[in-house]
């Protein structure tokens, strides 16, 4: 039996796979994240999905993935993992802060980023897998290390696309579009597998010593056809320059008391908290105008909150977003269970030296 504790975001093709290999070699802290049901794409490339379904039938399309892989684990080798069905960026940073190693098995390009954001904000490393689309025998393996002067994932992407991935997640301006997403890895079975494989691997190294993987990097696996056989090419990660998330702001990520409300946990009045994600308090649909308040992450509301009057999915542009509360902000008269923030949270508990600093204008409710 291991103790390291894992946290495994993404519980489609590859995060099952991976899944598999940690339960064969008797890794027995896990926690899965992931928000979705089990779907039909989920079991075409999928082995243990297909076995899954096999015994349960259509009854395995009513459960989330994160808690079929959690029942199967337990009835076929006595593991006790965790189920946490939700987006990333919607578990707490506490649950996260618990773990040794993010890994990232997700296909989506948002989800990636709210994960390395996590994990560096933890201060924890973070193994990010894919394999590449439709039938292609190719897959890719990254370890990204924790430490300052290594590559995050942000690192790896254009500053172009950074730039939107982050205004879209991030920014507190209002009504910018979804970023176009990379086509959902399909892959190929066999590289399903390979790069599962490459995974265990890297995961059983740290397991053996924490301190052995130290830079970033990132490994190429595919099909070689002239060997015949699977190769894999490391290449170096280096860090860039122009990203924002090496210098991180000073403060103590802290708890908030779930059903205080916030003010009293600010204690004295020059601190304030800044949140991880904004976080929307009132929305507008575009299409129909009903205005609701639904206490949702900004990037969660954009993407799936439905239309409580015309049942449009995304049409709600927020009107009022918060990303830190300081005590005179009216959001510090409730309680985080109130705003809709996700339990077990942390949040950055920053000072504030002068009053001009305060970020009054996110707080405002705007045109
Ligand atoms: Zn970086
Ligand atoms: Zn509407």
């Amino acid at each position: 039996m291991k103790d390291l504790r894992l946290a495994v975001v993404g519980a489609g093709t590859l995060g099952s796979e991976l899944s598999r290999l940690l339960a064969e070699n008797s890794f027995s802290n896990v926690l899965l994240i992931d928000p979705d049901r089990l779907e039909p794409h989920n079991v075409a490339l999928s082995s243990l999905y297909r076995d899954i379904v096999a015994e349960e039938e259509h009854e395995a399309f009513t459960h989330y993935k994160t808690e079929l892989l959690v029942d199967w684990a337990r009835q076929k080798y006595s593991l006790t993992w965790e189920s946490f069905a939700a987006e990333i960026a919607d578990t707490g940073l506490g649950r996260l802060a618990l773990c040794d190693l993010v890994i990232s098995c997700t296909d989506s390009t948002l989800a990636r980023v709210e994960t390395a954001l996590a994990a560096r904000v933890l201060n924890l490393p973070m193994l990010d897998g894919g394999v590449r689309g439709e039938g292609i025998p190719a897959g890719r393996v990254s370890w990204f290390s924790p430490s300052h002067d290594a590559a995050c994932y942000l690192c790896g992407i254009s500053e172009i696309r950074r730039a939107e991935l982050l205004s879209y997640a991030l920014s507190t301006s209002l009504g910018c579009g979804l970023p176009a997403e990379a086509p959902a890895m399909t892959g190929a079975p066999d590289a399903v597998r390979e790069t599962a494989a490459a995974m265990l691997e890297l995961i059983q190294s740290f397991s053996a010593d924490k301190h052995c993987l130290k830079t970033s990097f990132s490994s190429r696996i595919e099909w070689d056809l002239t060997a015949q056989s699977w190769i894999q090419k490391d290449l170096k990660l280096p860090r860039s320059v122009a990203c924002p998330w090496h210098d991180l702001p000073e403060g103590e990520w802290l708890p908030l008391g779930y059903d205080q409300p916030i003010r009293d946990s600010l204690h004295r009045n020059n601190m304030r908290v800044q949140l991880l994600w904004p976080h929307c308090l009132e929305a507008r649909c575009r299409v129909c105008g009903h205005q609701s308040t639904p206490n949702l992450r900004v990037a969660r509301l954009r993407r799936k909150a439905v239309c409580a009057q015309c049942g449009t999915i995304g049409s709600y542009e927020p009107t009022r977003i918060i990303d830190s509360v300081g005590d005179e902000d009216f959001a510090a008269d409730f309680t985080p269970r109130q705003l809709g923030l996700t339990k077990q949270h942390l949040y950055l508990f920053r000072r504030v030296f002068a009053p001009m600093m305060r970020r009054k204008d996110v707080d405002e409710p705007v045109a």
